[in-house]
């Protein structure tokens, strides 16, 4: 690993900090609250060229790596857009980009990886299902082949921006579970055009980043051409693993993003606000927690940039990813209840946006990967008995 200063990542960075300066919390506060997609902010990270930072130069991308997308994310949500930061780039940018170019036909390359590059393309993609929850094997929705077809059956929930997606990567099951050896074999990955009058999306009311729709979503005989089959049939539990480290790569720089976000603004506050003739950040009551939640992010960060490194050199980071997004969940939540704290009454006030970085950083502890789940697979690689 290298911590020289290198170029193209100070460009990636200063990119981002432009990007987060003209799209800061006065316009996230507009767009949570107006419930609008956020469609001003998704172009310019187009004409930065962050929707293709992974995607091969053939097919109009950047050809990069994890390390420079985690280093545009955490940037972008550090310096100001909060978890928007990481939500508009991680699904198509990185979930979709990163299965197409690995598993892709050439066909479905051409198809779809310039569109995405170019940011007239938004994917979403469909994993979870009410009854399966966190155990993705027992994923019900079924694909039957016919002919040179498919047909989808099933329902998913929570599928974000799949009320406006042009795609889904749909997470099916070709061959039930009890008629197979491993609960991994029998899955496949299908490319559906959201546009099919057989496919229903229900928006979820929810907690927090309102710019976004996370939906129910029913498909009910949704015929899919045979050629949008991603990966191999029956093989797609390994393509989609795939996707999932970029995605929790992701959410590790969401959580210290946000908790610099909260922290820088809550010492800039304690820097000024006085009650007892002196400002309140001289109080140790009020700096240690947010200096001690500072840290444990700058050591999760690192973990961080130690999992992009070797999902770059293509070699196993499972156990890596998952500290990094475990740490720094834990830390940027730390960092940002501790900066309310520091805001006292007014951090509970919309218009400190303190109280939407709390709402918003919730989510990193529930998805892409529960914190139980991510300590599951910790525990395992440091040798303790699978225990489901
Ligand atoms: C805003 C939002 C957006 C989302 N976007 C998407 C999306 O775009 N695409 C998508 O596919 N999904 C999406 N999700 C779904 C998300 O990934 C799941 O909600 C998450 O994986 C947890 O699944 P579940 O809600 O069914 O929890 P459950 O599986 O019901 O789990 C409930 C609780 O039990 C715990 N638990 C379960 N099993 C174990 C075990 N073995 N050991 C320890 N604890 C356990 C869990 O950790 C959790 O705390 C989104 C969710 C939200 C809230």
């Amino acid at each position: 690993m290298e911590f020289s200063s290198d170029p193209s990542h100070r460009l990636i960075e200063s990119t981002a900090a432009e990007i987060a300066a003209e799209y800061g919390p006065a316009y996230w506060r507009e767009k949570e609250e107006q419930g609008e997609f956020a469609q001003e902010y998704w172009d310019a990270l187009a004409d930065a060229d962050f929707h293709g930072l992974l995607i091969p130069e053939e097919y109009g991308g950047a050809e990069m790596g994890m390390q420079e997308m985690g280093l545009a994310m955490e940037t972008l949500c550090a310096e100001g857009c909060g978890m928007a930061g990481t939500w508009y780039l991680v699904l198509t940018a990185g979930m979709a980009a990163v299965g197409i170019t690995k598993h892709g036909t050439p066909e479905q390359k051409e198809r779809f990886l310039p569109d995405i590059a170019a940011g007239d393309r938004n994917f979403s993609i469909g994993i979870t299902e009410a009854k399966a929850g966190t155990n993705t094997l027992n994923v019900g929705t079924r694909a039957e082949q016919d002919g040179d077809e498919y047909i989808l059956n099933g329902e998913k929930a929570w599928i974000t921006f799949s009320d406006r997606a042009d795609n889904m990567i749909v997470v099916t099951r070709t061959t039930p579970k009890d008629e197979v050896e491993k609960g991994t074999q029998g899955i496949s990955l299908f490319i559906v055009d959201m546009d099919d009058p057989n496919i229903e999306v229900s928006p979820i009311p929810k907690h927090a980043m309102n710019y976004s729709q996370s939906c129910e979503v029913f498909f009910e005989d949704v015929r899919v051409p045979a050629e949008n089959l991603l990966g191999e049939r029956d093989e797609g539990w390994w393509a989609l693993v795939d996707t999932l480290n970029p995605e929790r790569i992701g959410f590790a720089a969401a959580g210290t993003g946000i908790g610099k976000l909260a922290a820088n603004t809550a010492i800039e506050y304690a820097n000024e606000r006085e009650v007892f003739g002196t400002p309140i950040g001289t109080h140790q009551a009020v700096s240690f927690p947010l200096t001690k939640a500072y840290a444990r992010m700058e050591t999760a960060a690192l973990m961080r940039q130690k999992a992009e490194w070797l999902y770059d050199q293509g070699e196993p980071c499972g156990y890596e990813t998952n500290v990094a997004k475990a740490t720094a969940v834990e830390a940027g939540i730390e960092a940002v209840k501790q900066s309310m704290q520091a805001f006292g009454g007014w951090g509970y006030a919309k218009e400190y946006d303190v109280e939407r970085w709390w709402r918003e950083i919730n989510l990193t502890r529930l998805a892409p990967v529960t914190q139980q789940m991510a300590y599951n697979h910790i525990g395992q690689q440091i040798g303790f008995p699978k225990s489901y």
